[in-house]
Parts: structure tokens; sequence; C-alpha cells
């Protein structure tokens, strides 16, 4: 059982905004080595705005329909922008299907990431939009690309000083994002990680983390998404954003209430000053 320096260690990260799941997580917060992050949600705001869209009309109906049934931050974003739709003409008993870091299908129709498509992207003619620094999704109709949508978002200052933070600490800070290069160098940039993989799929963080581990590192894994919750509990120290997704904040050991990289900082240290009190 926890001690009771570890107790209050607890109670005192709480009171900044960061729930510890109990003891040991309190306890060996301190050993983390490496922290991957997910980007959208965690280093970003998860706030996207539409910048411009190429889609037919009746195919924008269905994106928007499709998009309702998702939660991904990008989905509440095109329901938002599109908000005066009519979906009368949609046939609302086939199902929609979430591809878990990749996008939405609804029988014929397909919308996701550009990477997801790879087959056929050399035939497309928004090659030049999905090479911009946003966040490009493309819109699939029986195996043809009809459309694109181009969002963006934007950095959370706080996680600017926080990654640096870290970095005094020893610990390495590594971006995995399902976005694409551009994107998440750009980010990587704006954040100053130390390194950052793009295309990511929700496995390919998973191995990520098992590598890191095979190497006897501490791995920290902080993220928001349904997407995230395996790699989560893969890690040594799941970390949850609080506005993240259920499964997300049920799969961490660690859960940053108010969204602040910083306060995730701040308990870590308390977690070190905790480690020279008990031991
Ligand atoms: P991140 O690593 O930035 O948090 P995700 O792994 O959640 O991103 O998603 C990766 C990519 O998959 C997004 O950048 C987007 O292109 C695509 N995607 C995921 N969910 C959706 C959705 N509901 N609609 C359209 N595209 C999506
Ligand atoms: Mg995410």
């Amino acid at each position: 059982s926890a001690t009771p320096a570890t107790l209050s260690a607890i109670s005192n990260g709480a009171k900044n905004g960061v729930l510890v799941k109990g003891g040991a997580a309190m306890e060996s917060l301190n050993t983390m080595d490496i922290l991957y992050s997910d980007k959208t949600g965690t280093l970003t705001l998860g706030d996207f705005t539409v910048l411009d869209y190429e889609v037919p009309d009746d195919v924008l109906n269905e994106v928007v329909y499709m998009e309702q049934q998702s939660n991904h931050p990008i989905a509440n974003a095109i329901v938002a922008a599109f908000k005066d739709r009519t979906f009368k003409d949609i046939d609302t008993s086939e199902p929609v299907e979430e591809i878990a870091g990749s996008g939405v299908k609804k029988g014929a129709i397909t919308i996701g990431k550009p990477s997801a498509f790879n087959g056929y992207l050399d035939k497309n003619h928004y090659l030049d939009k999905i090479a911009e620094e946003n966040t490009t999704i493309i819109v699939v109709k029986d195996d043809g690309i009809v459309g694109y949508v181009s969002l963006s978002d934007q950095v959370r200052y706080e996680a600017i000083e926080a990654v640096s933070g870290f970095q005094k600490e020893g610990i390495q800070v590594v971006l995995l994002t399902g976005d694409n290069e551009r994107v998440a160098a750009k980010v990587a940039k704006e954040v100053k990680v130390n390194d950052y993989v793009a295309n990511c799929l929700p496995e390919d963080k998973i191995n990520y983390i098992l590598k890191s581990q095979r190497n006897k590192k501490v791995v920290g894994m902080v993220g928001d998404g349904i997407n995230d919750a395996p790699a989560l509990a893969n890690a040594d120290i799941g970390i949850a954003m609080g506005s993240g997704s259920s499964v997300a904040i049920e799969s961490a050991d660690v859960v940053i209430v108010k969204n602040d990289l910083a306060k995730l900082l701040y308990s870590y240290k308390l977690s070190s000053r905790l480690n020279r009190i008990i031991k």
C-alpha cells in the first residue's frame, strides 16, 4: 500500500490538475526515459478549421452524415463547418464504419488520410493539396478520388514549454502521429520534440513503445484518442488528456485533467521529490 508521502504527492498532483491513479504510478513517473506523444489534441488543440474543400454537393451530404458518426476532431470540424446539410437522400440503413487512425467508410464512400489510399494516389489531381502543410483528407467513391477537405489546427503553446522542460530532465520527447509527413514535421519543429514519426497506424505506435522497452527504456505515452488507447495500455506510464475519449482515460495511469502538458511536468517533479523521500 502507498506511503503517506506517496498519498500526499498524489493529492498535490490532483490539486494541480493531474490525476495519478495509484501509488505505483506516482512512484514510477520519474523513471520515465522517453515520452511518446500523439499530435492531435495532445500537442495541438485538436480544434480544426476547414481551410478549403472540393467535394461534389451530393457527396458532401454523405461526408457530413458519415462524420456525424465519428468523434475524431477532424469529424467534429467538418460537421461544424457544414451545418446546414440535408440528409434526405442518404441511405441511413447502411452502417458507417470507423477505421481507427484512418477515417470512416459507408458503402462505396471512404473518407480519410491520403496515405490510406496509396494505390491510386499517383492518379490523383489533388496531389498538390495533399503536399501542403495542412491536414488533408480525401473522399473516395467507387475507387476514384472525388474530392478533398483541407484543415488546420494549432499547437498548444503550453506544450512547447513542457517539451523543453522534459528535455531538461533528460527525457526524450517523440511525436507519433497518424497525420502526414509535412504536418508532422511542422508540428515537430514548432514544439521542438527530439524526433517524430508520421503516417503511424495505431499498431505502429505500439511497436515504437515495445521497441523502446526492449532497449530497456521506461516509456511514457501521452494521447487522447480511442485509437491511442492500446498504446497507452502498452506504455509503462500511459497518460491521457482529460478532454480525451473515455477509453483513453480508462486505459491511462495518469490523466491530465485540463489538458496542460506543463502540469504533467509538475507531477513528474513531484515524483522525483517523492523518490528522494521514500528511498
Ligand atoms: P493523430 O496522430 O494526429 O492524433 P489520428 O491517428 O487520430 O491522428 O488520425 C490520423 C489521420 O487519419 C488524420 O490526420 C486523418 O487524416 C485521418 N482520420 C482519422 N479519423 C478521421 C475521420 N473521422 N475523418 C477523416 N479522416 C480521419
Ligand atoms: Mg489522436
